[in-house]
């Protein structure tokens, strides 16, 4: 099993407060290629509004912060 652990830092996408998690992923699949993406949910501590990040587990770099899921569909990345 691998596992990984990943400093991210977030905007929250409700309050615009800076956040860095530690978030640790694992499973099948992690190490796929350098375009493979994970995803965590957390809830923001100020606001408490959920964030779902959408992240490359190999270097951490946020690609993505959702305030709602869009289930079944997953956003473009953005290059900016
Ligand atoms: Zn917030």
């Amino acid at each position: 099993m691998i596992a990984l652990e990943v400093l991210l830092d977030v905007i929250c996408c409700a309050c615009g407060e800076q956040l860095a998690v530690t978030v640790r992923c694992e499973g099948e699949g992690l190490m796929d290629g350098p375009d493979e993406k994970a995803l965590a949910s957390l809830a923001c501590p100020y606001c408490h509004q959920m964030n779902h990040v959408i992240f490359a587990p190999e270097s951490g770099e946020v690609v993505e912060v959702l305030s709602r899921l869009r289930i079944g569909r997953m956003p473009e990345p953005s290059l900016n």
